[in-house]
């Protein structure tokens, strides 16, 4: 019997990680604590895989933080002025995760980005002129002798050599060769020193080969590990991938002397194509065949049936990738029996890798209790909105008249002047904003009174918003805890765990809510608040909506019905409270598609196809019908879309607002040579800093925008919602943003 994972969660089942580290981020607990800690909890979580019958089990799949910044620091490609930060290992690894200011020093964090097609944000290593590659840390030395200690022999695992170069960043004339030779010794190094204490096998994830590579990428790929693999130091080396299939390299991959190669039999399209066409008899085939991003049962008839058209029977059974990106064990949860049994988190995963191997030893009754459960109806299907959804014709999808007319009526019915100022949505969500929601929630404060209070703030921000001056002004959003459970919990058909846990950014988790069945809208969910805060003034507020394709990227999708389909029907949903606030006398309505980009497909060549053909369309929806006058508004939380440009010009909304202060405009540049036509917000002000921008600073930034983009296209804007803001920096930030531009129009 062999099975195992990529990875465990690392949190804990409670979050107790995220609560420690907090807790010694206060200095309320020593750093010997934290470790003990943090030590505690990985042997619990490795007792459980053993507990479990797993066979194979890892480590170093713990983190402090991110395991990528775990390699950069394992590797010392940490810049000298954190090196030279007079604190402890942990404290400078925290210094260059989270930025360090105090007696010892000023350093900025090392900026985040997502992990592929995950909502998990990996620190972005850099590479600089004075990076010396060598062995710096002692973590997976550590962990390893920890487990064998407990009696566990584990694989340790670590981001590969290619991956860490691939999503590194290198300081100007450097370039990923330069470190070649350094970082295969150093890995030798790892390696040798792993063997010294015990290991047999190291876990070297690349999933980096899933993507599009170019002959230059095989080309460092095939020379690191040719390097690498000259010398492996007694060990076996598992070269994992997943979050898709490696087809532009098998043939050389199943040609090295690696071990065993790790595959995603269920997001790689092409895996089961490929391993048919060959597999080498002297290396192992590690399976991945259990989802490890959704939390639905697997389906074992169908793992099986692909399982039997492996020709090898060199096989370990494994995730599809690190269990990192479900939540812990549905053991805590509320829910039903009858709805529980259709729900498999990260313990329940590993049950589920252990049965389908006793299936194939022949315990049958295994594959019928589960064949049983998928015969059941689980959910009936809402038939008016099949009928809805399938009357569903071109016109549905078209607002009419185009764009240039439209554009036209909205500055004769707005009237709003060059330049206009808003914001992005959200205001500060305060100590006492949620403070009072949790009361409410709680019962101990009566709707009256929670209402009061929401009314409160609205009315102080709105006075506040026109004394300042700005053009376009926002309710605030103090009645929503999140973006996407706001909209969910107004929704038929969505579920909401209730310790469903991810891991996000750093140590922060978030609670992705679960599409159980059909989607429908049970009742109107932002005209409320949207027309109260109208009707406190005479200037235009914008109405906030979540689009549809951010909702369900930001929630588990069903597994039955396709992505496309559960995503038109949340668009439905949308579309029905756009006309609500349209009709509620909302001029301008923004529809939020802050995820939008992060299930772009990994490959190129499935973008239109598997993703952009439908997600795009679907966002028209949800706007087609409203009238000529009625401005519609779409806000980003990035500006990498300088590739789909097209397609997002296509989504055909009247202004679109995006991040843009930490990146040098290229994507201006890229919106001028595509003839982009819709109205843009370049973000002017990074608000994920506390730090108020510098007199002058946003009327450099307004300057470079009108340079490149004509001004009736521009609107001034933040970079995205202030709601993680606190109150003063946000006031003094705004008004240096209204100044601004005033100052710029003026010129004008
Ligand atoms: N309207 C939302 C807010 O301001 C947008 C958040 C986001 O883009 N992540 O909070
Ligand atoms: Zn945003």
């Amino acid at each position: 019997m062999t099975t195992t994972i990529i990875g465990f969660p690392r949190l804990g089942e409670f979050r107790e990680l995220k609560f420690t580290t907090e807790k010694y981020f206060r200095n309320e607990l020593s750093e010997a604590e934290l470790l003990e800690e943090a030590k505690a909890l990985r042997s619990k979580h490795w007792q459980i895989l053993k507990d479990k019958g797993l066979t194979e089990i890892p480590s170093n799949d713990f983190s402090h933080y991110d395991n990528v910044l775990d390699a950069a620091f394992l590797f010392n490609v940490v810049p000298q002025e954190v090196q030279d930060l007079e604190l402890s290992d942990l404290g400078r690894y925290f210094a260059l995760a989270r930025g360090y200011q105090g007696d010892k020093g000023d350093v900025r964090a090392w900026p985040m980005k997502k992990w592929f097609n995950t909502n998990y944000h990996y620190i972005v290593p850099k590479f600089e002129k004075g990076t010396q590659v060598k062995v710096a840390s002692q973590k997976i030395f550590d962990e390893f002798s920890q487990a064998k200690e407990l009696g566990i022999l584990t694989r340790p695992v670590l981001v590969g050599p290619f991956t860490l170069l691939q999503l590194s960043d290198f300081e100007e004339g450097l370039e990923p060769a330069d470190f070649l030779e350094d970082l295969v010794s150093a890995y030798q190094a790892v390696f040798a020193r792993l063997a010294e204490l015990g290991a047999k096998k190291i876990q070297l994830d690349e999933p980096s080969l899933v993507k599009d590579l170019s002959a230059q990428e095989k080309e460092l790929f095939l020379g690191l590990y040719q390097r690498l693999l000259a010398d492996k130091k007694g060990l076996q080396v598992l070269l994992a991938t997943y979050f898709g299939d490696v087809r532009d390299i098998y043939q050389d991959l199943i040609a090295l002397p690696v071990d065993a190669l790790g595959l995603d039999f269920v997001e790689g399209k092409k895996t089961l194509d490929l391993v048919k066409s060959g597999f080498p008899e002297d290396k192992t085939l590690y399976a991945g065949i259990v989802n490890g991003k959704n939390i639905w049962r697997n389906n074992y008839a169908k793992s099986l049936a692909i399982l039997e058209q492996i020709p090898t029977d060199k096989l370990v059974l494994s995730s599809s990738c690190s269990l990192l990106h479900v939540p812990f064990t549905t053991a805590n949860e509320d829910f039903g029996q009858d709805i529980l049994e259709h729900f498999a988190f990260a313990v329940e995963k590993l049950d589920e890798l252990r049965d389908l191997e006793a299936i194939r030893q022949g315990e049958e009754e295994l594959l019928e209790a589960n064949q049983a459960l998928f015969a059941k109806e689980r959910v009936g299907q809402n038939k008016e909105l099949a009928q809805r959804l399938a009357g569903l014709t071109e016109k549905d999808y078209t607002r009419l008249p185009a764009f240039a007319e439209r554009e036209q009526i909205q500055a004769q019915a707005l009237k709003l002047p060059l330049l206009p100022t808003t914001t992005i949505g959200s205001f500060p969500q305060t100590k006492e904003v949620r403070s009072q929601r949790l009361a409410f929630r709680k019962g101990e404060l009566s709707q009256e009174a929670y209402d009061q209070f929401l009314a409160q703030q609205i009315d102080d921000w709105i006075k506040w918003q026109e004394a300042v001056g700005f053009d376009v002004l926002v309710h605030g959003e103090f009645e929503r805890n999140d973006m996407v459970e706001y909209f969910g919990q107004n929704l038929s058909g969505y579920l909401f765990s209730k310790n469903g846990w991810v891991q996000s950014y750093g140590l922060r988790g978030v609670k992705p809510p679960i599409i159980w069945g059909d989607v429908t809208r049970l009742n109107p969910i932002t005209v409320k608040w949207s027309s109260y805060a109208q009707s406190q003034t005479k200037k235009p507020v914008k109405g906030m909506l979540t689009g549809p394709v951010t909702i369900l990227n930001w929630s588990f999708p069903r597994e039955d019905i396709s992505i496309k389909d559960s995503t038109l029907q949340i668009a439905l949903a949308i579309k029905d409270e756009v006309l609500d606030l349209e009709a509620a006398g909302i001029k301008i309505i923004q529809i939020d598609e802050a995820a939008l980009r992060e299930k772009l497909p990994l490959r190129r060549s499935d973008w239109y196809e598997d993703y952009l053909d439908w997600a795009i369309p679907a966002f028209r929806l949800v706007h087609s019908s409203v009238a000529a006058d009625t401005q519609i508004h779409t806000h980003m939380c990035y500006s990498e879309f300088t590739d789909i440009i097209p397609a997002i010009d296509n989504m055909d909304a009247d202004v679109i607002s995006f991040e843009a202060s930490r990146s040098n405009l290229v994507i201006l540049d890229e919106l001028k040579a595509k003839n982009f036509q819709t109205q843009v917000g370049p973000g002017v002000y990074d608000i994920h800093s506390p730090r108020v921008p510098a007199a002058g600073e946003i009327d450099q930034t307004i300057a470079a925008i009108l340079a490149k983009v004509p001004s009736q296209k521009v609107w001034i804007n933040p970079d995205c919602g202030l709601k993680t803001r606190g109150i003063k920096e946000t006031r003094e930030s705004l008004v240096r943003l209204v100044e601004a531009a005033q100052a710029a129009r003026k010129e004008l």
